[in-house]
């Protein structure tokens, strides 16, 4: 039931999640605030996240594609590293981008409300902004309050122990440094700085790197990039760090190990903002700062919603998009689910790496039964064309009903490729469904069909 003088929808968050949420409910009629902490909306993604991690990514591979374009016969003199320019071409990216959500939300007349936003009944918010505090009513809440990097409580408090924000803002281009965590974020972090010259060393307390993706694809994967890293110690805990004004000394528990470094990434994951949020003011369920909620992204509470990071992994802005146009449309009366067959992965590395659903090492492991079709980039015109013929294309079908389940992909592009995945698993293909589909050749998408075709035992030819 309306409530009166209150907000149709307050969205508590500017990031995916809350953007979306916010962008469709007001699409569908509903008059709606956004409230967020800081003065640009884009969240972690657009500001510090996927979209400036990605404009470092981008310049960095083209940076290592050039050096290897000396092995076909075309060189070019040592690149001259702008940070300057390299940080300013960053955050202009970020600037389009957020400018551009500032735009849509004036467009639609969401009205954007900047300060910390508290529960203070469940019908109400406070939220404080420079010192002053306002009462806003709503309706319906959509909690898109989104996650945090997690700091180790042992470090010591130094300019030089950054976490993904502080990589991202690129101060200096240091020359030895220690990434905590082999997961994605510290992996293409990793990527970006060992382009611009810094010797890296990872430490994972797992015993391999990436987890969740099939071993195979991760050794593909290190092989290709051992030139980057001085020591990757797996199955290994930072025990300490010490900071002097010289360097910042890392203590292992492997063997005793040290390391020496001018700047330590803390990458060892996030953890979600649910716990600032006053759940209880509202009668909010929520553990360790999740928030539980149903397939209609509805909390326990029936008129408050929660989306994104703070309902849990995987911690993905698309994941987060459309969680949060389930909500608005539930909301707005809308009859729909989050009901998604499968959510997509990308670690945007050199290579890439893309997975979805099962994956071959899963199935193993929890015994199912699936058959797997891999297309080796080795037989694959394109590839060998780009000098990408390391790359591997991997489909896995269940073996009791013939359909596609799951598909990994390394190589140049694989993230943009793992789409084609994502659909045929949605809409229950099957390999001759996805072999007899004519891709274009020569593509590295090609792959893809071959794959399938593999799976049929009646990949012949094209390469
Ligand atoms: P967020 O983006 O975290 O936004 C939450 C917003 O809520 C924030 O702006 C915050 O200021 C605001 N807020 C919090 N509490 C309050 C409050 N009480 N009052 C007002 N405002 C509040 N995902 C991908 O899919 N692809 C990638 O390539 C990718 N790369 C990444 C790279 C890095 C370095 C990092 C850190 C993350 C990356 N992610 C990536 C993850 C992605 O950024 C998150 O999954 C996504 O931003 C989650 O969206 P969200 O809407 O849940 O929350």
């Amino acid at each position: 039931t309306a409530v009166e003088g209150a907000y149709d929808l307050v969205v508590i968050g500017g990031g995916p999640g809350g953007y979306s949420a916010a962008f469709r409910a007001a699409d569908l009629g509903l008059r709606v605030a956004l409230i967020e902490h800081y003065q640009t909306l884009g969240g972690v993604c657009l500001n510090v996240g996927c979209i400036p991690s990605k404009a470092l990514l981008h310049v960095a591979a083209i940076k290592e594609e050039a050096e290897r374009l000396g092995a076909h016969g075309v060189s070019f003199p040592a690149p001259v590293i702008d940070i300057d320019k390299l940080r300013a071409f960053k955050d202009a990216t970020i600037r389009k981008l957020t400018d551009g959500l500032a735009q849509m939300a004036k467009m639609r007349k969401v009205e954007r409300i900047t300060g910390t936003a508290q529960f203070a009944g469940s019908h109400h918010l406070l939220v404080s902004a420079g010192g002053s505090e306002q009462r806003v009513d709503f309706t319906f809440c959509i909690i898109a309050a989104g996650s945090t990097p997690v700091s180790l409580p042992f470090l010591p408090s130094d300019p030089r122990i950054v976490n993904s924000t502080g990589a991202l803002a690129l101060a200096a281009i240091p020359a030895r440094m220690l990434v905590i965590g082999g997961g994605i974020i510290g992996l293409e972090m990793a990527t970006v700085y060992s382009a611009l010259g810094a010797k890296i060393d990872v430490v994972e307390q797992l015993d391999g790197l990436l987890a969740g993706v099939d071993r195979d694809l991760v050794s593909i994967w290190q092989k290709r990039n051992a030139h980057r890293f001085d020591r990757i110690m797996l199955a290994t805990r930072l025990q300490s760090v010490s900071a002097s004004e010289e360097s910042l000394t890392a203590t292992f528990d492997a063997d005793q190990a040290k390391g020496d470094y001018d700047l330590i990434l803390q990458a060892a994951g996030r953890r979600p903002n649910g716990d600032s949020l006053n759940l209880a003011a509202a009668e909010i369920r929520g553990e360790r700062g999740f928030i539980a909620v149903d397939q209609e992204m509805r909390t326990n509470v029936p008129h408050i919603f929660a989306i994104g990071d703070i309902v849990g992994q995987p911690m993905l802005a698309h994941k987060a998009v459309h969680e949060g146009h389930v909500a608005a449309e539930v909301a707005a009366g809308h009859k729909t689910a989050f009901e998604p067959v499968v959510i997509p992965s990308v670690a945007y590395l050199d290579p890439e790496i893309a997975w979805v659903g099962v994956t071959e090492d899963s199935a193993k492991e929890n015994g199912m039964k699936v058959k797997v079709a891999r297309f080796p980039w080795a037989a694959s015109g394109r590839a060998i064309a780009n000098g990408a013929e390391y790359g591997m294309t991997k489909l896995v079908f269940s073996s009791e009903t013939g359909r596609i389940v799951g598909g990994a992909i390394i190589g140049p592009n694989a993230g943009d490729m793992i789409g084609e995945v994502c659909l045929a698993i949605e809409l229950g293909a099957d390999a001759v469904d996805i072999g007899r589909t004519i891709h274009p050749h020569p593509t590295l998408g090609e792959t893809i069909g071959m794959a399938a075709e593999v799976a049929e035992g009646s990949c012949t030819d094209l390469p």
